[in-house]
């Protein structure tokens, strides 16, 4: 069926039926085309639990992101179109080495980026997203009156929270990394930047402390896109440091912007796994088990407190 023809059989379903859907910037354009909310993870948590009244919620994301959802809306049906969408970052931390890391470093608050799985977060005294990781370090580290705080598991992120904030952070584990983010270098930098020497540069936290450096922006996709969107008319060239999808939801909301990837193939493929033949199967059989989120409860009875309380605190 032609993509047009598919999208609009999709609004069509999704009007007839209880069901919002939710998308990451990531996610292929066409599926941000048909979806009522579309945001980084820190925006669409905020929106599974504020702004979500129906009874199911279809994520477009990744694994961590519907398990969040799921978490904070215990009553609702929680579906992902894919369940192999998953994050290849939480497989670098385990519940068993956060134990370890706060025996060997007792007194320091546990920050959990949510990009980890749910026994992480059940581990954890606070989760952070990209768009207020620094602010969870600084807030936390008051809260506890610390100077360091055990930080995972993306070591790229916990040196730029670091950075920023003057507050130390264990990275749990040092090598932890994003395989989109971290693939920028510098020298891609470079090169880049002499073939749109007008262009401003903005990267996301992911990415290595030598192309931070480089970058005249540096924030999470939303706001990235803020950024863009409250930047003068007269700049309308930037160079994007993330995932492809964020600049394709860009080149389609500023038109008149010019919008160059940092590295050709910056693509997250667990992102693209979604495609609207699964999302429109799901919305024929919202009762489809197989396709439903859930997070054993003593977890997410656990999970619910770090990931509430970053909300509170953002
Ligand atoms: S872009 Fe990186 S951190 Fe985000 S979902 Fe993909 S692999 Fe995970």
């Amino acid at each position: 069926m032609p993509i047009k023809q598919l999208q609009e059989e999709i609004i069509k379903l999704k009007q007839e039926q209880d069901v919002v859907i939710l998308a990451h910037y990531y996610q292929p354009i066409e599926i941000q085309e048909i979806a009522d909310f579309i945001g980084g993870s820190l925006k669409l948590s905020r929106t599974a639990k504020e702004n979500v009244n129906t009874e199911y919620i279809i994520f477009a994301g990744v694994d961590f992101m519907a398990e969040t959802a799921s978490i904070i809306n215990p009553e609702k049906h929680v579906l992902i179109p894919n369940y192999e969408a998953c994050c290849p970052m939480a497989a670098f931390l385990t519940p068993e080495m956060v134990k370890e890391f706060k025996k060997e470093h007792p007194g320091l608050p546990v920050v959990v980026y949510v990009n980890s799985t749910a026994a992480v977060k059940a581990e954890s005294d606070i989760c952070c997203t990209s768009a207020n990781a620094v602010k969870i370090v600084k807030n936390i580290s008051q809260e506890f009156n610390v100077e360091a705080v055990l930080f995972g598991p993306d070591a790229n992120l916990a040196d730029y929270a670091e950075q920023i904030s003057n507050i130390k952070t264990i990275k749990m584990p040092d090598k932890g990394h994003c395989y989109v983010h971290s693939q920028i270098t510098a020298d891609d930098i470079k090169t880049v930047k002499e073939k749109y020497s007008k262009a401003e540069l903005l990267v996301h936290p992911e990415c290595i402390r030598d192309v931070r450096e480089l970058a005249d922006y540096v924030g999470s996709t939303t706001h990235m896109y803020n950024y863009v969107k409250e930047r003068s008319p007269e700049i309308n060239e930037f160079i994007i440091g993330t995932e492809v999808g964020l600049l394709e939801r860009m080149a389609q909301d500023f038109p008149k912007k010019n919008f160059y990837l940092a590295k050709d193939k910056l693509i997250c493929y667990q992102m693209k796994k979604h495609n609207l033949e699964l999302i429109e199967y799901l919305l024929k059989n919202l009762d489809d088990k197989a396709f439903e989120v859930k997070v054993p409860p003593e977890i997410a009875k656990r999970a619910i407190n770090p990931i509430e309380k970053m909300l509170d605190f953002s």
